[in-house]
């Protein structure tokens, strides 16, 4: 069966080489702080939902757990005052969040795993960061975003959650939504059967795009800055010729 996920199909879109590497080669990935950082937010909301009794839930607890996680990654962040500097940045997007949305929520899933098959080779699969129920029983998909919005919003990977939500809980999927800690935006869909069907078969066709490629063709861009294979990539020296860009790492 082939594991089809919303990044392993972004990655492919955006560049083949880093494809190759992840998803064919699999060599180990260097995380960027971004990453790390992403990572420890995201724990801190799970644990959050998931243990905290409804009334001691408030702001103070959720930077607390934050705290107790911080620990444990620290090293991996830099200099004394990087790691100031994303702390700094980490607790603003929780207490940020916290004065935005309800921390009474009770969601129904949390990280939750999801593989589903959609066609006698494929299966979607991917990790949902939280699926809540709304006042009629529809299902609310919720993906956390810890980074700065991007200019354009993947709309794709809300619909490939819904598809797998729905089969998964086998009930209709109201609203998919990110939650742009960074910026507290909130971005929502209200995916119709038309969109999620159009977005699967866009997605099978895709597959068999990945199964039949051979040559993984590198696009240099500015997601090379993010890209955990860039120390190793084999364009490093003509990424290196580009214009530097502030604040990218380039
Ligand atoms: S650094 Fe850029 S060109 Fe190289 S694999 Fe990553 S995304 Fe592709």
């Amino acid at each position: 069966m082939f594991r089809l996920s919303p990044l392993r199909l972004r990655t492919f879109r955006r560049c083949r080489l880093r494809y190759k590497y992840q998803y064919v080669d699999r060599l180990p990935a260097r995380p960027t702080s971004q990453d790390v950082v992403g990572a420890l937010i995201h724990a801190a909301l799970h644990d959050f939902f998931a243990y905290v009794p409804l009334h001691e839930r408030d702001e103070e607890r959720l930077t607390t757990i934050l705290d107790e996680k911080w620990q444990a990654l620290v090293f991996r962040l830099g200099s004394p005052a990087e790691r100031q500097a994303w702390r700094e940045r980490a607790e603003e997007q929780l207490r940020r969040f916290s004065h935005q949305h309800d921390l009474l929520a009770q969601p129904l899933a949390l990280e939750s795993y999801c593989q589903v098959p959609v066609s006698d080779r494929v299966a979607l699969v991917g990790r949902i960061d939280r699926v809540d129920e709304e006042p009629d029983a529809a299902l609310h998909v919720i993906d956390y975003k810890t980074g700065a919005r991007p200019p354009e919003v993947d709309v794709e990977q809300l619909r490939l959650y819904a598809i797998m939500v729905e089969r998964k809980l086998s009930r209709p999927l109201r609203r998919g939504s990110y939650f742009y800690l960074e910026e507290g935006d909130v971005w929502s869909i209200h995916p119709t059967r038309e969109e999620l069907e159009t977005t699967l078969a866009q997605a099978l066709a895709a597959a068999e795009e990945m199964a039949a490629e051979r040559d993984y063709p590198a696009t240099i861009g500015r997601h090379c800055a993010a890209c955990p294979y860039l120390a190793s990539c084999a364009q490093r020296d003509q990424i290196a010729q580009l214009p530097a860009r502030g604040g990218e790492g380039w």
